[in-house]
């Protein structure tokens, strides 16, 4: 049956969880449909996209989910709303990538960024590093008022791959998972020093996503020398007292013992109490 507002309605057992209609499961098949829609909305792919029209707005008919999936579902009203959002939402991001690959594309770079060790430098737009760093920003406006245009800043602690990976990552806001697992160490402390929020947001996001134990005292060490990894420095210390017996009776332990005499004491600190807690809850 078909209720006022258009949408399929069951005679059902109890309400659905996100729209409260009478759903057969937790979820009716409205909120089912925008939840798959709004999934294949956000991972088609921008040629997928082209084709399937996301441009025009979603209407109110029961078949909006057609926007982005070849069949013809009945939508919910709450994902209505959300399944336009997201359309929204990725045409503007499609927009930005196009204008930051016309950006990239263009010939009119006016700053060259050299890396360390004598490696080439590569060309970059000024505006694009001011926009994103307030160092960068600091370092080239009073650069400006000494140096012609067109000409150099160097960022020695960077290879020329290191480096390659930041300026792709400024012009493309991601990189290949690859380069990033390659480069994530040397880009997180890039971040932080250069105070790129985006990129530091990133490299915390993926260093958490591959907390293990054999990295878990490295990713400590970043967050405790790096102020921009609060969050990672309380998840590795949780990680690392949860894991202790298969961290600290290693090798790795004792040389990051000698390093870190401060986090030495605070692991073993947290150890003792933690097993206090659970002697006392035993
Ligand atoms: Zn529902």
């Amino acid at each position: 049956m078909i209720n006022s507002s258009g949408f399929k309605f069951y005679e059902g057992k109890m309400p659905c969880e996100i729209c409260g209609l009478s759903a057969r499961n937790k979820l009716c098949e409205g909120c089912v449909n925008g939840a798959k829609a709004i999934h294949a909305l956000l991972t088609s792919t921008k040629s997928d996209n082209s084709s399937a029209n996301t441009r025009g707005p979603v209407n109110n008919s029961t078949n909006h989910a057609a926007n982005t999936s070849s069949s013809n579902l009945s939508v919910s009203k709450g994902f209505t709303l959300a399944l336009r959002r997201a359309s929204e939402m990725k045409e503007k991001v499609n927009y930005l990538s196009s204008c930051l690959n016309a950006f990239k594309g263009q010939v009119h770079k006016d700053i060259l960024v050299k890396p360390g060790n004598n490696g080439p430098s590569i060309a970059a737009h000024k505006s694009l590093l001011s926009a994103n760093s307030v160092i960068f920003k600091f370092m080239l406006d009073s650069d400006a008022c000494k140096a012609p245009p067109g000409h150099t800043i160097t960022l020695a602690e960077l290879s020329y791959l290191e480096l390659h990976a930041l300026l792709e990552f400024l012009y493309r806001g991601e990189l290949p998972k690859e380069k990033l697992e390659k480069h994530v160490y040397t880009l997180s402390i890039a971040a932080d020093k250069y105070e790129i929020k985006l990129l530091q947001k990133y490299c915390e996001h993926h260093m958490l996503g591959s907390l293990n134990t054999s990295n878990a005292l490295e990713l400590l060490e970043i967050s405790e020398t790096y102020k921009s990894y609060s969050h990672l420095k309380v998840e590795a210390m949780i990680f690392i007292i949860k894991n202790v017996e298969g961290i600290v009776f290693t090798p790795k332990f004792d040389a990051f013992a000698v390093e870190n005499p401060h986090l030495a004491v605070q692991i073993t600190r947290a150890s003792v109490v933690t097993n206090k807690n659970k002697k006392h809850k035993v």
